[in-house]
């Protein structure tokens, strides 16, 4: 397999384009950072010619698939219509009433263009709805890039935070070029520990406006809460006057129509979506209780953005949604069996090989680690993994036509079928053969 012209590209690419990619993860893939010509269902075609069967999904969206008919066909229509108007229009009427039926906390919504956007505006109605500033967040977790909240983050595919590997540590900014003060009302805390969260928030509970987290922490090892965790968090919460927000930028109508607080049955105050939700095409909500959401509706809030609700991305989330709610949900229960076969076989190939290893799962999303622990369950634990072996694997699987995100992180589309994880197995058995 030969990379030539992605090569080429990103040296004329970088003449124009600062670093060449447009997000800072995208430097990181290997043997060099792809450029893509197509996508069709599960496949993605790279400008070489290279077909690969795609667990990328662009970091999430594409629950669909690339170019499913549904998002063309209301992209399309859309389009004809106009694309944005800076005027209200029904298909946000119809969205938000959507959004409002299917996710169990939601009695209003607000619409965004990004998760780094949602989560901006979430922590905002926290804090002006306590009239407290400080906000609890965990290790490993990830919300986006705004400066309110980006922490160094060690992840596999972030350059500049690999120097952070510890498990807990202080808050370090994101990004050179953050304002070191702006993490001032940051309080950063090991996730999973009940204990932990339960002194916290008594002790400083006066000065929190918000806890925030990912109901299960993909961003770092896919890690399921343990039994009890997000209900002690939603009433330590509720009992000290601090607003709960569950980001669902993964999880949110990726596990499921009603999100991860729909599956685990917790009542945040606030959720936010993005990712699955456009299936591909940029938009994100808040949703919460009405009582904070009002915030927004007297103006004490300001929600802005110039394309916010635009009929494209009002459209695309509509047609998204309908497809992943058609026949009863037929397509959560297609890519949890792909996913089950998906992950049972790589798992049985792992002990094949010898390699000792881990994936963790949780509906149509899992991470796959190599790594001496039997069980990751915490950040600490997932710190242990070699990452380094984990992209060796992820390039070999490239030349073996297989798309992976370098950091071990795998998602399903329901556009993925049996013959696909078949080949995906086949394709991983030769390369763990080629591993070590
Ligand atoms: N929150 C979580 C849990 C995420 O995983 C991400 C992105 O990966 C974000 C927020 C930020 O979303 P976006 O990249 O759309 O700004």
């Amino acid at each position: 397999m030969t990379y030539k012209k992605s090569i080429a590209d990103l040296e004329q690419s970088k003449q124009f384009l600062a670093g060449g990619v447009a997000s800072t993860l995208r430097a990181a893939m290997q043997p060099t950072p792809l450029f893509a010509e197509s996508g069709s269902g599960p496949y993605i075609r790279d400008v070489d010619g290279n077909e690969y069967i795609d667990y990328l999904l662009g970091y999430g969206p594409l629950i669909l698939g690339h170019a499913h008919p549904s998002l063309i066909g209301a992209l399309e229509a859309a389009a004809r219509g106009g694309v944005a108007y800076g005027l209200q229009h029904a298909g946000e009427i119809e969205l938000a009433r959507t959004l409002c039926e299917l996710l169990p906390c939601a009695e209003r919504v607000a619409l965004s263009g990004s998760g780094t956007e949602a989560v901006m505006l979430a922590l905002r109605l926290a804090r002006a709805h306590t009239n407290k500033r400080k906000v609890v967040r965990f290790h490993g977790h990830y919300h986006g890039w705004s400066d309110a909240i980006f922490t160094s983050f060690p992840s596999a595919d972030m350059k500049l935070s690999s120097s952070l590997t510890a498990a807990q540590g202080p808050v370090v900014p994101g990004t050179g070029g953050q304002s070191a003060s702006s993490l001032d009302d940051i309080i950063l805390l090991p996730w999973n520990d009940p204990a932990a969260l339960e002194q916290t928030l008594k002790e400083q509970h006066n000065e929190i406006a918000a806890v925030i987290s990912e109901p299960i922490m993909c961003n770092s090892g896919c890690i399921r809460p343990k039994a009890g965790y997000l209900e002690q968090m939603r009433s330590l919460t509720r009992e000290l006057g601090i607003v709960m927000i569950l980001d669902e930028v993964i999880t949110g109508f990726r596990l499921g129509l009603g999100g991860a607080h729909g599956h685990f049955g917790i009542d945040p105050d606030l959720v936010t979506v993005g990712k699955a939700l456009g299936g591909g095409i940029a938009i994100s909500a808040v949703a919460g209780s009405a009582e904070i959401m009002k915030l927004i509706e007297t103006g004490a809030v300001s929600h802005l953005g110039t394309l916010n609700g635009s009929t494209a991305a009002t459209a695309a989330a509509l047609a998204t949604i309908r497809e992943l709610a058609a026949d009863d949900g037929a397509a959560y229960i297609r890519m949890n069996r792909i996913t089950n076969q998906l992950t049972t076989g790589i798992r049985e190939l792992m002990k094949k090989h010898g390699l000792p290893g881990i994936v963790n799962r949780e509906g149509p999303v899992f991470h796959m680690m190599f790594i001496e622990e039997r069980k990751v369950e915490s950040f600490e634990a997932f710190s242990k993994r070699d990452g380094v072996l984990y992209a060796k694997f992820a390039a070999l699987m490239l030349e073996e036509g297989v798309l992976l995100r370098p950091n071990g992180l795998w998602y399903v589309s329901a556009i993925h079928s049996e013959q696909e994880a078949r080949k995906t197995l086949l394709a991983a058995d030769r390369a763990m053969g080629r591993l070590l």
